[in-house]
């Protein structure tokens, strides 16, 4: 699909994604989890330029719970992050900021969990839950009146339509139009992978 596929010119309209749990490992993470220099198995390219799901994935513990099967998203990342529906957190017992990254100059704080994989575990403030965004390569935000940094609100459509609010445009060269929520957020709005929204 092109960069121009996610949305139809005039209408605003916005194809969404959702995104399941998962994790964004640092260099020295994976290290720890898989082995010293372990390489990633891509299993499937992701709608932005170079992101994919691997292979490997790994298990977040907490005292009160854990989540198995977390899929590892590549390549790494300056920072480990790791992305779960605010449903998780409940059984986990943690309270997780919305937050658009873990990135230090990103304030608001994480929550800890400790991250198992098969050579090694770690306890990080990793955990978030996702803010809500919309990816947008320059040219079609501007075709589409969108603003990097702006917040905006989208329609959903069918029986359990919603509008979503809060919603935070990031624009970038290599970004294809996609809106992502988590999977609470589509399952409230009764969203599958690939439905379109209206940025109203
Ligand atoms: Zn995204």
């Amino acid at each position: 699909m092109s960069a121009s596929g996610g949305y139809v010119s005039g209408v605003k309209k916005i194809k969404i994604e959702v995104s399941a749990h998962h994790a964004h490992l640092s260099r020295k993470d994976l290290d720890i989890l898989f082995g010293k220099n372990y390489q990633l198995k891509p299993i499937k390219a992701l709608s932005q330029t170079g992101q994919f799901a691997s292979k490997e994935t790994i298990k977040i513990k907490t005292k009160d719970g854990q989540i198995d099967d977390v899929r590892i998203l590549g390549p790494t990342r300056p920072n480990t992050q790791v992305e779960l529906s605010r449903t998780e957190c409940f059984e986990l017992k943690i309270d997780p900021p919305v937050l658009e990254c873990t990135c230090p100059d990103k304030k608001g704080g994480c929550a800890q969990v400790e991250i198992v994989g098969p050579k090694g575990k770690v306890k990080r403030c990793a955990a978030i839950l996702a803010h809500r965004h919309i990816h947008c390569d320059p040219s079609s935000a501007k075709k589409m009146g969108l603003k990097n940094k702006q917040l905006v609100s989208v329609k959903t459509n069918g029986k359990r339509s919603i509008t979503f609010h809060n919603i935070l445009v990031r624009t970038r060269k290599d970004f294809v139009c996609r809106m992502h929520l988590d999977t609470d957020e589509a399952n409230a709005a009764g969203i599958k992978q690939g439905d379109f929204g209206q940025i109203i």
